[in-house]
């Protein structure tokens, strides 16, 4: 019996839609015809495109270029409402949605969570190096990036300002390929003249991947090529490398250490902890494995899709990957089979087929690499094909002009518009841990300042063993 059963003879169903990010607002949108009631909770106010977050976090763009209000894109959708809320605990039994202040009966269920940031269990390390997954992580990422070259120019200790232009990225999966490339562009080509003490082209941008080679679900050639482009760029790209430890005041892999503040995380997410609400086993990464209509198993009332469902592809058998095509298709496709059961259509379940539409990385300006079906893709063509799927997927005209406008600017200029501190007192986290007293301070008028040469003598990584056993392989 599925939840519509259970419904009232005159009441359309209630569907809950836990999360209005490209899962749960394709899924809303799916219903708009449909004879159902549809109510979607989030616990932010805003659709997040998350592929641009990185651009953020470099200052490329402002968050509401990539953002957009649920309650303003469903705005027009008459048997939708929107509630801003956080979802504590599904209660399957009870077919009501736990929330941090009330409750929600449901008749159908789409859980569309996403993922979080995920520290394979180390999560103290949150501390010191901030993933990127929210609007508050890109700003924090933002912040400290900006803050170091601020600390470097007023540091008077040659050693200590040599920590300072140092930025380690863990995770050569997109987001950290995308992070590295985008860092070192700034240093070098969009701030070396806003300094008047620092060379920010010294600055050593350090990916480290504990895999053999960076970009995993791209063939190793398109992974050859991504390297290349991001040595070419100032990136020192560390493969087969393990980190061991994170702290205030640097990295550890195994017997060597980065000293640095500046540690930036992109080497795992894990579904929402929703997921263990739902009762069943889970993956290693949390996501809940579900039926081939994407519904949660013995519950045919709940749908889980997006980033915390596990199903295969039936045409190569691996996982269908944590993107946001799969997160639209999936939300889709459970709205689909709500609202032929709304219908009174009672024919079996269709069973969700996942359409690759491919995969693409950037990693700078005008480069990155892209794999549609077998065709690969390189350097500026594969760029602009990146740049026509992220403005066409962007919600709101508003935005999509917006961004076009900055890219242009920025392709011109080199500039990066939104390079603010906005809390430059900020010390959050592990950004000040591992400060010596008297660091950072204004050198005093009997102090030379520090030479540009002198702070390009660069920190040499401390002997790197080649043969380090891998870590868990990156897919941020
Ligand atoms: C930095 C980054 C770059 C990426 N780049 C790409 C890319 O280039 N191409 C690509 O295809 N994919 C990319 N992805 C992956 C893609 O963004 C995800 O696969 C996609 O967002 C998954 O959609 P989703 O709806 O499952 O989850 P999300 O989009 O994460 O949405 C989840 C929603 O649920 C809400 N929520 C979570 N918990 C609760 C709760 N307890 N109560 C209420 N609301 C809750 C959240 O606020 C959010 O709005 C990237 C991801 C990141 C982080």
């Amino acid at each position: 019996m599925t939840g519509a059963a259970a419904q009232s003879v005159h009441s359309p169903p209630h569907v809950v839609i836990v999360g209005g990010g490209f899962a749960g607002l394709y899924a809303a949108r799916a219903l708009r015809r449909a004879p159902v009631r549809v109510t979607l909770v989030d616990r932010t106010n805003h659709h997040l495109f998350q592929p641009l977050l990185y651009q953020v976090a470099t200052a490329a763009l402002s968050p509401a270029e990539i953002a957009a209000p649920i309650r303003h894109v469903l705005a027009r959708q008459r048997n939708t409402e929107v509630i801003l809320a956080e979802v504590t605990a599904i209660k399957l039994a009870r077919r009501m949605v736990q929330l941090r202040d009330g409750e929600l009966s449901y008749d159908y269920l789409i859980v569309a969570a996403g993922a979080e940031n995920w520290y394979f269990g180390k999560d103290d390390w949150s501390r010191f190096a901030p993933g990127l997954k929210t609007i508050p992580d890109a700003l924090e990422i933002r912040e400290r990036f900006l803050l170091a070259f601020e600390r470097a120019e007023r540091e008077t200790d040659p050693q200590r300002r040599r920590e300072e232009l140092t930025f380690v990225v863990i995770g050569g999966g997109p987001t950290g390929v995308e992070l590295a490339g985008a860092m070192a562009e700034i240093a070098r080509r969009a701030i070396p003249r806003d300094f008047r003490r620092i060379d920010t082209t010294t600055a050593r941008i350090i990916l480290i991947e504990a895999a053999d080679r960076i970009l995993p679900a791209f063939p190793p050639e398109l992974s050859r090529k991504a390297r290349e482009d991001l040595e070419h760029l100032g990136v020192d790209v560390w493969l087969n490398t393990r980190v061991t430890g994170i702290d205030g005041s640097g990295v550890t892999l195994g017997g060597d250490r980065i000293a640095t503040r500046n540690v930036f995380w992109g080497a795992g997410v894990r579904a929402s902890p929703l997921a263990a609400s739902l009762g069943v086993e889970l993956t290693r990464d949390g996501r809940v494995p579900v039926q081939p209509d994407l519904s949660v198993t013995g519950h045919p009332e709940v749908f889980v899709v997006g980033d915390m469902a596990r199903i295969a592809d039936k045409k190569t058998g691996k996982d269908v990957p944590g993107v946001a095509p799969a997160a639209m298709q999936m939300g889709r496709h459970a709205a689909a089979v709500i609202a032929r059961e709304a219908k009174g259509l009672t024919r079996a379940r269709t069973p969700f087929i996942y359409k690759d539409k491919g995969n693409l990385a950037t990693i700078g300006r005008a480069k990155a690499v892209g794999l549609i079906g077998r065709v690969q893709l390189r350097g500026s063509i594969a760029w602009w094909g990146w740049l026509l799927i992220h403005i066409v997927y962007l919600i709101g005209y508003r935005s999509r002009a917006i961004v076009l406008i900055q890219w242009a600017w920025a392709w011109f200029t080199f500039e990066r518009g939104a390079r603010l501190i906005t809390n430059p007192l900020m010390r959050s986290k592990g950004a000040d841990a591992g400060q010596s007293p008297g660091s950072a301070a204004s050198p005093t008028a009997s102090e030379p300042p520090p030479t540009k040469s002198e702070v390009s003598a660069r920190t040499e990584p401390q002997s790197r063993s080649p043969d380090r056993s891998p870590a868990p392989s990156s897919h941020g």
